[in-house]
C-alpha cells in the first residue's frame, strides 16, 4: 500500500517534470525557429509573442 502510493507520487512528479521540460523545449524552439523564419507573418507572430513575454527584442 505504502509502496504503491510512493510509486504513484514518483510517477506523477516525473510526468510533471517531463511536461515542463517539453513545454520549455517547444516554447524556446518556437521563439527561436519562428524568429528566424523567412515568412513575415510567422516572424510577426513570434515578435508579438516575444513582447508579451517581455523578451528583450529592440
Ligand atoms: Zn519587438
Amino acid at each position: 500500500m505504502t509502496t504503491q502510493v510512493q510509486t504513484l507520487g514518483a510517477t506523477r512528479t516525473n510526468e510533471r517534470l517531463g511536461a515542463v521540460v517539453l513545454a520549455a523545449f517547444f516554447g524556446l524552439g518556437l521563439v527561436f525557429m519562428a524568429g528566424f523564419a523567412p515568412a513575415q507573418a510567422l516572424h510577426n507572430a513570434a515578435h508579438d509573442f516575444r513582447h508579451t513575454q517581455n523578451f528583450p527584442c529592440h
